[in-house]
C-alpha cells in the first residue's frame, strides 16, 4: 500500500514534468493534482498503526463467566468458568499503596516488549480496544500461577489474562512475577509454550526462561498453526503486534574522559529499558575504536591503539 502510493506520487511528478513542456495550462492542472496529495497523509495513518494497548490491572474487580468470550471492557471471560470453576469471581488489588512495586512490573513489561508496537498503561482506557492483564494477590488455583487464552494470530485486542499470588511475601515476587505477567501476555498475543529451550520467555513453566522472545524457531508444546509445530516468538509478535515505531528518548549526559593513553571512560544516563546501539571513539578526528551494543550506562574501553 505504501509502495503503491509512492509509485503514484512519482508518476504524478513525472507527468508534471512531461506536460510542462507541452502545455502550461495542463501542467498547472497536473501540479495541482500532485500538490493535493491527500493519499500521503492517509497512508501515513495506515502505516503507523496505533499501538496495541495493554491495561495492567492492579486494582482487581469482579469478573464474570461468559460463553467463549474474553472481553476486557466488561470484565467477562470464559476463563472464569472453565479454569476458575466459578460464575463470577471478585479479585483484590495488588500492591495497593506501593506504586514503586507496580512501576517495577510496568518497567519490566516495557523492557520485554520494547521491540513491538504495544503500550502498557496502569489505568483502564476510557475507550478503544485493549488487552487486560489482571494482577491480583489472591490464590485462584494452587496448581497454576496465571492463565491466558492463547489468541492465535492475536486476533482479538480485548483479551483478559490473569496472574495471581501477586504478594510481596510470595517467592515469585518480584522477578518471577514480572516474568509471569509478560509470559501470560505472550499467550494473549498468540504465542504457545516452547519446549525444552530456555532461550525463550514462553518456556513451559517459565521460571528458568529467558527474559526475551527468541528469534530462533523453537518447538512448540501445542500449535497455533496445524502442521507447523514450531514457533519463532519474535516473528509471531511482529506479525501480531507490529514493530515499535516510536523513537526512544535520547540518552542524556554523555561523558567521556581519559583513563590512560589507551583507555577512555564513557558514561551516559538512559531509561532502564534503553540500550545504546554502539559508540565510536575518535582521536583528532580519526576513528580509533568502536563497539556495537556496549553494556551501559558506562564502561572503559581499554583497547585504544597508540596515539596516531
Ligand atoms: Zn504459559
Amino acid at each position: 500500500m505504501k509502495l503503491g502510493v509512492k509509485i503514484a506520487v512519482v508518476a504524478g511528478l513525472a507527468l508534471t514534468a512531461c506536460m510542462a513542456e507541452d502545455d502550461a495550462t495542463q501542467a498547472d492542472d497536473a501540479a495541482e493534482e500532485v500538490t493535493d496529495e491527500p493519499d500521503v497523509s492517509e497512508v501515513s495513518q495506515e502505516v503507523v498503526a496505533p499501538p496495541h494497548t495493554v491495561y495492567v490491572n492492579f486494582g482487581g474487580g469482579t469478573f464474570t463467566d461468559c460463553d467463549a468470550c474474553s472481553l476486557s471492557a466488561s470484565n467477562r471471560s470464559w476463563v472464569v468458568g472453565t479454569v476458575f470453576k466459578k460464575s463470577s469471581i471478585t479479585l483484590g488489588a495488588a500492591f495497593a499503596g506501593l506504586p514503586a512495586r507496580r512501576a517495577s512490573i510496568m518497567s519490566y513489561l516495557r523492557h520485554v516488549y520494547y521491540k513491538y508496537n504495544v503500550q502498557f498503561v496502569e489505568s483502564r482506557p476510557a475507550s478503544g480496544n485493549y488487552t487486560m492483564v489482571v494482577v491480583t494477590p489472591e490464590t485462584i488455583r494452587d496448581d497454576l500461577s496465571g492463565y491466558s487464552p492463547i489468541d492465535c494470530g492475536n486476533a482479538s485486542r480485548m483479551d483478559i489474562a490473569f496472574v495471581w499470588n501477586a504478594k510481596t511475601s510470595d517467592p515469585l515476587y518480584p522477578d518471577q512475577l514480572a516474568k509471569l505477567v509478560a509470559h501470560e501476555l505472550g499467550h494473549s498475543f498468540g504465542l504457545e509454550h516452547v519446549v525444552g529451550n530456555a532461550a525463550d520467555l514462553m518456556l513451559a513453566g517459565g521460571r528458568d526462561a529467558a527474559h526475551t522472545f527468541s528469534t530462533s524457531t523453537l518447538l512448540e508444546a501445542n500449535r497455533c498453526e496445524p502442521g507447523n509445530p514450531r514457533q519463532d516468538g519474535h516473528a509471531r509478535l511482529v506479525a501480531g503486534l507490529g514493530h515499535q515505531t516510536a523513537a526512544p528518548p535520547a540518552p542524556t549526559g554523555p561523558f567521556g574522559g581519559p583513563v590512560s593513553w589507551n583507555q577512555v571512560w564513557l558514561n551516559w544516563s538512559a531509561p532502564s529499558s534503553q540500550i545504546v546501539a554502539g559508540y565510536i571513539v575518535r582521536r583528532n578526528g580519526v576513528v580509533v575504536s568502536w563497539q556495537p551494543n556496549p553494556v551501559g550506562p558506562g564502561f572503559v574501553d581499554a583497547n585504544l591503539p597508540e596515539s596516531n
